[in-house]
């Protein structure tokens, strides 16, 4: 069994491997994935600020129009002012003029109050820019880092799958599928060293007469009672044929 155990040392090392790098290839693609979800919610929300600022702009250009009308009817008034021939007209005049004047000037409140809406807007939105582009950049390192890294990821896998292959030849097909079998259900780990008497793989003490059998060379394949997977030790007994 020692030699077989040894075979299936070599192909959980493999398999690990190759699992390093799915893994690792998974955490890119989440983190890219997450980033661009990100990054639409956040030009949504960029978009619709951005339209609100423009709103607020188009309500200070009409405010404008009213007080550049406002200006011209005070000195088209004042103008006329010349040429009033009686109290009654001076009056209704002065009344026109004073209303203009004060219609001027609460447009002029209101500009006030509607450009300072829009700075303050606007500052956060350019805030909000910023961190926009510094996201965006980051999403572009990602991207490249895993163009970068494909051909290395690619190589690997395919690497350690030919080995894999060679390797497996080694030991017979039926304890290949035993392990296939126990790895599918304990994260990818079919094989579990035994330290102190306590299964590497579980952190569960194991009998004793299990870990004594193991020490001396186990017959046969030896499993942790609690996790299930094949077990080994680091000083086994005399080597055996398969
Ligand atoms: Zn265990």
């Amino acid at each position: 069994m020692l030699k077989t155990i040894q075979v299936l040392e070599k192909i959980q090392k493999i398999d690990l491997e190759i699992i390093a790098v799915e893994e690792e290839k998974k955490r890119y693609a989440s983190e890219i994935k997450g980033m661009t979800e990100e990054l639409a919610v956040a030009r949504q929300a960029l978009d619709s600020m951005a339209a609100e600022v423009e709103g607020i702009r188009s309500q200070v250009r009409a405010v404008d129009d009213r007080i550049g009308q406002n200006s011209a009817k005070v000195e088209k008034d004042e103008k006329r002012l010349n040429d009033i021939k009686n109290t009654k007209e001076l009056n209704a005049l002065t009344k026109e003029i004073s209303g203009a004047n004060k219609s001027r000037k609460l447009g002029e409140q209101e500009k006030a109050s509607l450009n300072a809406r829009v700075d303050e807007k606007a500052g956060v939105l350019n805030g909000k820019e910023e961190a926009f582009k510094a996201k965006s950049s980051e999403l572009e390192r990602l991207t490249r880092a895993v163009e970068e890294k494909t051909p290395e990821w690619q190589e690997a896998v395919e690497k350690n799958t030919r080995l894999r292959d060679e390797i497996k030849a080694g030991i017979r097909p039926e304890i290949l599928k035993k392990y296939e079998t126990i790895r599918a259900k304990r994260g990818g780990q079919g094989i579990a060293l035994v330290k102190n008497e306590t299964c590497q793989g579980c952190y569960i003490h194991i009998p004793p007469q299990v870990y004594i059998i193991l020490k001396r060379g186990a017959d046969e394949l030896m499993f942790c009672p609690h996790c299930h997977r094949i077990l080994y030790v680091e000083t086994p007994g005399p080597v055996e044929a398969v």
